[in-house]
């Protein structure tokens, strides 16, 4: 079945089919705000003048088939590795000594670690912090082997698309189980989907529900942000101030309507208020009162829009500030220390945010018998969870070695034209778009200072399927067929407080719930939805 999945899927479309069912699709999206707002690309400024247009996202007309082993081992691994990243972010010892040696050459990771110290100096007023993470993957199959699932990466920040992926499910979801009699041509026959009018009788070799999975991702981030909103507590300032939580959001943020799913939620279920706030406005909207005013460092808000009434902002969830780019005003660097010395749990703490780099990753992946990084972290944890977690990880290496007389292993395989091309070099950055891949990595690093090399990490390539296939309705309108590579994400959000005097966080909510499936072309390196390579996927298990 693994080999074969692709032979039959998705089941062929006539071309009255394709269109009907893309139109379905184009209309389906607008309706339930499976929407982004357009690039300037496709709708340019002056047709646009006050952003008012959204179009769809970019989706895929079928869900992808995903073995359901590797789909279980993924979310049985969420909650072990959202303690990991917490663990992490809480020894400050541990990530300052893998740390230090970047921070010489990164303007960037230097820049997070000054205010972290600065802070510090002044002593924190918070020790709580919230992750909401997405643990990225994809299928490994090299040579046609068995998939076996692989961490593509960890995101500490700004992990995004919970909001429309829930979407997508529904979307495919309504395709898969509509009555094909009464409308033929939403999905065509196949065993995969459960039509409503042959649920029963689905191939007895295929066990399969018929549709995608449901999708939590919603429900479980906005659950963590209402519990980080809880854990703050009543206002800090004299008078008492209502509290609320503020999303951070880029100034031209187009996936907004990914980020109004979370806050819609937060208010319906939770009835907790929140407030878009842009970065560059960061230092106008919002203040500090001085030590003598008040200690504990309250961080109040201002909405524009009713000066009079001030909130006291309990969460600052960042969907922004996670790319050197968005720094680019000469307060921005102060905007970020003024949110981390107030008394807001930020999601992310900057040490959460610099524990997701990809350096800490790449060092997470040495084995025993070297230093069993998980096991010092872990250590309540049986073997056999660790075991199933070493499985996810595929070799990474360093390309700095303490003794400046042993070439590093890392910089042996990525010189060498043979095993370059079985790898990635990646920087210590995030939201897509920054790796180097196979044979330009000998080159690449050739044209910078060996000084800078250890900036990044070098990366074994996974090998997915090669045989999928999908179509994709792109935002632009254009519908783009072939095959195709989809990369898997799990969210995850745990709160956690940090300090006591222990390296060890303790826990306060730790859940797993909702998954992310983003597909693109198979000759596409680079895989971020906001960064244009790929569209949003959902599942069907098999
Ligand atoms: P970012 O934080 O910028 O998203 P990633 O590590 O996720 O960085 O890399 C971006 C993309 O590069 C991924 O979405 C994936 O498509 C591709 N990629 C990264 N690492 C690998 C790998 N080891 N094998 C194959 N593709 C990879
Ligand atoms: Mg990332
Ligand atoms: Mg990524």
């Amino acid at each position: 079945m693994a080999d074969n999945i692709y032979i039959s899927y998705p089941p062929p479309l006539t071309p009255e089919q394709e269109e009907y069912l893309v139109q379905t699709v184009k209309n389906w999206t607008i309706e339930h705000a499976l929407t982004v707002r357009p690039s300037t690309a496709i709708v340019p400024k002056d047709i646009n003048p006050n952003n008012v247009l959204a179009t769809n996202a970019p989706v895929t007309l079928f869900p992808s088939p995903f073995p359901k082993a590797c789909f279980e081992q993924a979310r049985s691994l969420q909650k072990v590795y959202n303690e990991l990243y917490a663990t992490i972010a809480s020894d400050e010892e541990w990530l300052e000594d893998i740390l230090q040696e970047l921070i010489k050459v990164d303007d960037f990771l230097a820049n997070l670690w000054k205010i972290h110290l600065s802070v510090k100096e002044e002593g924190y007023v918070q020790d709580l912090s919230l992750g909401m993470f997405r643990s990225d993957y994809m299928l490994h199959t090299p040579g046609d082997s068995p998939p076996s699932l692989k961490q593509v990466e960890f995101n500490t920040i700004s992990s995004s698309f919970g909001g429309l992926a829930v979407k997508v499910a529904k979307l495919h979801t309504h395709l898969a189980t509509y009555p094909s009699v009464k409308r033929p041509l939403a999905y065509p026959s196949h065993p995969l989907f459960a039509h409503s009018d042959q649920t029963n009788s689905p191939s007895p070799s295929i066990t399969t529900i018929g549709h995608p999975p449901p999708n939590d991702a919603v429900i479980t981030l906005t659950a963590s942000l209402a519990a980080a909103h809880e854990a703050y507590g009543p206002s800090k300032s004299r008078p008492q101030l209502p509290t609320c939580v503020i999303f951070l959001v880029q100034d031209d943020e187009r996936n907004v309507f990914d980020q109004y799913a979370l806050s819609s939620e937060l208010w319906n279920q939770h009835k907790v208020p929140s407030f878009r706030l842009a970065t560059s406005k960061i230092l106008a909207l919002t203040t500090i009162p001085s030590k003598d005013e008040n200690p504990n460092r309250p961080l109040i808000y201002t909405p524009p829009s009713s000066p009079a009434t001030q909130y006291e902002i309990s969460v600052v969830y960042f969907r922004a500030l996670y790319a050197p780019a968005e720094y680019d005003a000469p307060t921005s660097w102060a905007a970020r220390h003024h949110i981390e010395r107030s008394a807001a749990v930020k999601c992310p703490s900057i040490l959460l945010h610099l524990s997701g780099s990809k350096k800490i990753q790449q060092v997470l992946t040495s084995l025993p018998p070297d230093t069993d990084h998980l096991k010092n972290f872990l250590p309540h944890y049986p073997e056999s969870t660790l075991n199933s977690l070493r499985t996810t990880f595929a070799p990474q290496y360093s390309l700095s070695s303490p003794d400046p007389n042993i070439e590093p292993e890392g910089v042996r395989l990525a010189l060498s034209p043979d095993s370059a091309a079985n790898h990635v070099l990646k920087p210590q950055r995030e939201g897509g778009g920054n790796n180097i891949y196979r044979d330009k990595i000998p080159s690449y690093l050739q044209s910078i200072p060996t000084s800078q090399w250890k900036q990044y990490v070098l990366m074994e390539l996974i090998h997915p399927p090669t045989n999928a296939k999908n179509t994709v309705l792109r935002s632009d309108g254009q519908v783009v067929g072939g095959n195709v590579i989809s990369e898997l994400g799990i969210f995850g959000g745990c709160l956690y407080r940090s300090g006591n005097g222990s390296k060890k966080p303790e826990i306060l909510h730790n859940s797993e719930g909702g998954y992310l499936l983003r597909t693109k072309g198979k000759d596409s390196d680079e895989g971020g939805v906001a960064a244009g390579f790929s569209s949003l996927d959902s599942i069907i298990l098999y």
